[in-house]
């Protein structure tokens, strides 16, 4: 066993579980909110709509608004990333986290884009055994509105994931290129429905923490960085596999690097 763990770390990306239960969720009064791209960074869009296209870096922004008033409205101390239509560097974001410290968990509002459009639903990330909880309830309440994508939780190595030492979950609200998400988004109420469900599963694990939630073990691995983002895009446009979705591409690092120990991760943790 020593020995297959010692191959799995020079083969595989070095990604082994930790032992022990993880730590449960600290209270929290803080909350970060992350609004995808911005500025030159467009992330993902829709197909032409009747008002044009829906940029990914505007929906964004709006739903993190809301749920900025949402979660001041109930006592909460609301920090963004960014309030306005510019760039920031996703390191810098983790920073910003970073800089919080204790007390404080961090929501990045997203909305997806693939080449297939018949891909729809909600999509809620997060890497930390002590992300889990929060990602958990926010993607309970997300579905309930936008629909499950079949995939819901999903465990990922992503810069706005992994590199944060608060609690950090990253949201795909819904699929731009699905048609009838995108019309369903294009609705500023419907934003506030998405907006609601996001607040309400921050306020549940303000709340009550982890409780009710099953325990996942942490797992290390190394911080996600920018560099393997390039290295990605590279190999994937080889393969032809074309995703709109590149800008900041966040969302691709650990799908096109799968690790010889997501085996351990299939065994030990259905994300469920
Ligand atoms: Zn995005």
């Amino acid at each position: 066993m020593r020995w297959f763990l010692v191959g799995l770390v020079a083969l595989g990306g070095c990604l082994v579980p930790s032992l022990g239960a993880a730590a449960p969720i600290r209270p929290f009064s803080t909350v970060l909110l992350d609004p995808g791209h911005g500025g030159t960074d467009n992330g993902g869009m829709s197909r032409p709509l009747s008002g044009g296209r829906l940029l990914e870096k505007d929906l964004a922004l709006d739903t993190a608004r809301r749920v900025a008033q949402l979660l001041r409205a109930r006592g909460f101390h609301v920090v963004m990333t960014r309030t306005d239509d510019r760039f920031v560097d996703l390191d810098e974001r983790v920073r910003v986290a970073n800089r919080l410290g204790p007390g404080a968990v961090a929501v990045s509002i997203h909305y997806n884009a693939t080449g297939d459009r018949s891909i729809r639903g909600a999509e809620t990330f997060f890497w930390h055994a002590d992300s889990h909880g929060l990602a958990t309830r926010i993607d309970r309440n997300l579905e309930a509105v936008v629909g499950g994508s079949g995939r819901g939780l999903v465990r990922r190595r992503l810069r706005l994931t992994r590199n944060p030492t608060i609690p950090a979950v990253l949201v795909e609200c819904a699929y731009l290129t699905n048609a009838r998400e995108a019309r369903l988004v294009a609705q500023p109420q419907a934003r506030e429905r998405i907006a609601q469900a996001i607040a309400d599963g921050i306020v549940e694990e303000a709340r009550f923490g982890d409780e009710g939630i099953a325990a996942v073990p942490e797992i290390w691995a190394p911080l996600s960085r920018g560099s393997e983002v390039r290295k990605v895009s590279k190999q994937s446009r080889k393969k032809r596999h074309r995703k709109r979705h590149v800008s900041a591409s966040i969302e691709r690092v650990d799908r096109a690097k799968p690790f010889l120990a997501q085996a351990f991760l299939a065994a030990s943790f259905v994300p469920r």
